[in-house]
């Protein structure tokens, strides 16, 4: 692998020589009198809507609909220009998707050749990229994260072969919380000749800054980001890539071609006029310190990860005994394996002050029933 490889002899063969969908608003593009190409129904709605949440049956807007009888713009143009101007890139540096793992998928789809391909995953790490990984048929070298939690770049790079399409990282990792170090990073990114996917998901949560500037440097590079954490739209499902507009070029002609809907634009549009958000995400890091604090203190707790993300990663001594009491008194967290140290550990999101306090007496109550046998 000395010559080096351009973006297109990443890009799997039959997308090179696909000729993709193009949309009723692919072939124009302006401004219209008269919308009579997309066989959409011409009445627009004006009812005014209660959203109701089917599963908790509590209402989560109420609107006027207007427009919703027509399709979205398929590239998102308006929305991609304000995200590239918060972030200081292009419009074409930016992709979007149905929440990150909707990208997560077309980076395999455009990329990977099922049954020929190979990406290298870092354990632990977040579980989609190994089940992404195993939907497209497509081959995974671990190399766990050092005991550092650290990426093992050594290994890493001697592990890659002609197949070897992408290297995935997470950034805060989740579980483990913590940032990969920069200079690791780029080293792969400097020895690599495929694409380095770098999540970023909990990022904001960081005191790190985000490794998206480096998208001008290195083509290969791809930076995931998200509306569902600090941005607090999990439900609204938008994910955000950045990039070089060529791997960009190539999963454009991969992707649905109305992936983003049209209320999930109109509400990301609106969060960024949301100043209250900066106030909260400040709140969920008080709270994380202060779960942590007392966690560190709990007699059942051999470790708390430090964490730069929205959650704490907890070593106890039988994490199944507390996990399935947790459950049983209604609070929901995760088992992880393959914790390096630990073995399984518990993942907790910082919730809100009043949910911490009810977790944190849950525990106290616990712990007293337990010594009193
Ligand atoms: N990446 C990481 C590291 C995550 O933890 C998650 C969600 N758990 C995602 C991506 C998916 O995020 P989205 O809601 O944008 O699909």
């Amino acid at each position: 692998m000395t010559k080096k490889r351009r973006i297109s002899d990443l890009v799997r063969k039959n997308i090179l020589s696909l000729e993709p969908y193009a949309s009723a608003r692919d072939e124009f593009s302006g401004e219209a009198v008269v919308w009579m190409d997309a066989n959409e129904n011409p009445y627009p709605g004006e009812m005014q809507l209660v959203m109701r949440d089917p599963e908790t049956g509590r209402d989560l807007a109420v609107f006027n609909e207007r427009a919703l009888n027509r399709y979205p713009d398929p590239y998102q143009k308006i929305l991609k220009e304000r995200i590239a101007k918060e972030k200081g890139v292009s419009a074409r540096q930016v992709f979007l998707g149905n929440g990150s793992d909707e990208i997560l998928d077309l980076l395999f789809r455009t990329f990977c050749e099922p049954g020929r391909d190979e990406v290298v995953l870092m354990p632990p790490t977040y579980g989609m990229y190994a089940v992404l990984a195993n939907i497209h048929s497509t081959d995974i070298r671990e190399v766990p994260l050092d005991e550092t939690l650290q990426p093992d770049t050594k290994t890493v790079l001697k592990q890659v072969g002609e197949n070897t399409r992408m290297i995935f990282l997470c950034s805060p990792n989740n579980p483990t919380g913590n940032v990969m170090d920069r200079k690791r990073v780029v080293e792969l990114l400097e020895n690599f000749q495929g694409l380095v996917i770098v999540d970023e998901a909990y990022i904001d949560f960081a005191p790190e800054k985000s490794i998206l500037p480096l998208i001008r440097d290195y083509d290969k590079l791809v930076v995931l980001q998200t509306f569902s954490k600090a941005r607090g739209l999990a439900g609204i499902r938008l994910g955000m890539a950045f990039a070089s507009p060529e791997v960009f070029h190539w999963m454009n002609r991969v992707k649905l071609p109305y992936n983003v809907n049209r209320l999930t634009l109109a509400m990301a549009s609106m969060r960024f006029e949301d100043k209250a958000q900066k106030e909260i995400v400040e709140k969920i890091l008080e709270e994380r310190e202060k779960l942590a604090g007392f966690l560190v203190n709990y007699y059942k707790v051999k470790k708390v990860y430090p964490s730069d993300a929205n959650f704490l990663l907890v070593c106890f001594d039988d994490p199944e005994e507390i996990y399935r009491f947790l459950v049983e008194t209604g609070i929901v967290v995760r088992i992880r394996p393959g914790i390096p140290g630990c073995g399984k550990a518990v993942r907790i999101t910082v919730g809100t002050q009043e949910e911490n306090e009810l977790l944190m007496k849950v525990l106290e109550n616990y712990a007293r029933e337990k010594n009193k046998k």
